[in-house]
């Protein structure tokens, strides 16, 4: 089943009230025609936008809502060079070339990302490199990290990582509750939205047209081309670019995508300004910060508010059970904020996919896609347009286990929500007892 896409709500986010005021774009209102059609305006239509563009060929974006209404514009902002699998499960699985190239592609995103903001000289992103502590709450998580951190130095080249004994992750977060952590210097933090609104207007300013509240209801061949067609009008191309992540449902043109991927609802807390006895001591350190465990949450600090975000068994809509689950999480870690009032909480929704990568490549010899980011999309979603547009071009990169080639689509499909909430509930329980 779709959604219906003229009933989607608007985002009340921190990163809302703090955006630069965006740029309105047309409704496609009369027949078009581009070398490439491209169906969502996030993080990976507006780079493939670009890449496409610098190509010499013309590109024509369509969103269903606005430029940054889904993940893009509502995610965490954290930078990092990583795909859910581990470096060290793809060597031991996949072989040691295919561990490297993977190591390759997840720096070329984080680069991709300094890359734009410099670019479009999109300054309001405040895009910072101050890097990302892993926060370890028991001796076996810590163990497992460093474990990890001391591989990716031995085989991997990657003298970067930093280990952290207890008094320096209390250091770094301002919490007593970690037994020690690891720090990954490459990583940063982002204002998303005003990184994805950046990008939209720098892409619009060099002549892609990109069309707003136009959603694509159906995706046709034609002879010679593709056609996508709005409520209203057309768009007429060679080939077609699909980039609607996780909400490849709302309209039936693109809901195939949505049977190769997981939803997982990823909600976000931000408290009301640090009052002044806390200011400069929660996270002094101004990086990102996550946990070991597996139902992964996440803090910062912008604009001196904390910021903290997780994934769990949330289900379809915002419950109001599942913030005050992430308040609680929160306050466990830093007792110091049971007083300071929440301002904003909000949710969006995480592609997952079953092999834990993201997925790119062509559905047929017209359409490409690039999707399943596994709530870690900023920076590969970035990248992954510019692999889009090498498609488009007819190239054929190394995209390692990107590859869609191997992608299927997930078996009793049906059941996938009632088993997220059983892994995620496993998952729950298995961090419950330090495991
Ligand atoms: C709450 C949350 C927190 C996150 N935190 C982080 C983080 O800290 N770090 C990180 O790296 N990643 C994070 N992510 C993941 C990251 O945001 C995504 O992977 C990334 O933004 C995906 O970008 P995208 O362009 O592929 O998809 P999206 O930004 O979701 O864009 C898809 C667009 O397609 C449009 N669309 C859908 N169907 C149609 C149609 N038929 N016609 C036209 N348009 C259509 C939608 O309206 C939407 O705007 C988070 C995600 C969420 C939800």
């Amino acid at each position: 089943m779709t959604r219906d896409w003229r009933a989607l709500p608007s985002v009340n986010s921190l990163w809302e009230t703090t955006a630069e005021p965006a740029r309105a774009f047309p409704v496609l209102s009369s027949e078009q025609q581009a070398d490439v059609v491209i169906i969502g305006a996030g993080y990976t239509g507006l780079s493939a936008a670009h890449h496409i563009a610098k190509s010499g060929l013309s590109p024509i974006v369509l969103e269903a809502n606005r430029p940054g209404w889904g993940a893009s514009g509502r995610n965490g902002g954290v930078i990092t060079a990583k795909f859910r699998l581990s470096f060290r499960d793809i060597d031991a699985v996949h072989g040691r070339a295919m561990a490297r190239r993977m190591y390759e592609i997840a720096h070329e995103s984080t680069d991709m990302v300094e890359e734009l903001v410099s670019e479009f000289g999109i300054t309001s992103a405040n895009l910072v490199r101050t890097g990302q502590v892993k926060a370890a709450h028991n001796d076996t998580t810590l163990k497992a990290a460093i474990d990890e951190a001391d591989w990716m130095t031995r085989e991997m080249g990657s003298a970067e990582v930093r280990i952290l004994d207890k008094s320096g992750v209390r250091e770094e977060t301002g919490s007593d509750i970690f037994v020690g952590g690891v720090l990954n210097p490459g990583s940063g933090g982002i204002h998303p939205l005003n990184y994805l609104r950046g990008l939209a207007k720098g892409v619009a300013s060099r002549g892609v047209p990109i069309f707003q509240e136009s959603p694509v209801v159906r995706l046709r061949s034609e002879k010679g081309g593709i056609v996508a067609e709005t409520p209203q009008a057309a768009v007429r191309a060679r080939q077609a670019i699909i980039a609607t992540n996780s909400y490849s449902d709302l309209t039936g043109a693109t809901a195939h995508l949505q049977r190769t991927l997981i939803p997982f609802r990823s909600a976000i807390i931000a408290t009301e300004h640090l009052p002044r006895n806390l200011a400069g001591k929660l996270m002094p350190t101004g990086r990102t910060y996550t946990e070991t465990k597996r139902m992964m949450r996440w803090f910062r600090i912008v604009d001196n508010r904390v910021i903290f975000g997780g994934r769990g068994a949330f289900g379809k809509q915002d419950s109001q059970a599942a913030f005050d689950a992430l308040r609680k999480a929160m306050v466990d870690i830093f007792p110091e904020l049971a007083d300071v009032p929440l301002a904003y909480k909000w949710s969006g929704l995480v592609a997952m996919t079953l092999d834990s990568v993201p997925h790119i490549g062509r559905r047929d010899d017209r359409t490409l896609f690039s999707v399943g980011y596994n709530g870690a999309g900023v920076a590969m979603s970035s990248l992954m347009g510019r692999y889009l547009a090498a498609f488009v071009r007819g190239e054929t990169p190394n995209m390692g286990l990107l590859d869609a080639g191997r992608v299927k689509a997930i078996p009793f499909y049906p059941l996938r929500e009632p088993a997220v909430r059983i892994v995620a509930g496993w998952y729950q329980f298995l961090d419950a007892i330090g495991q």
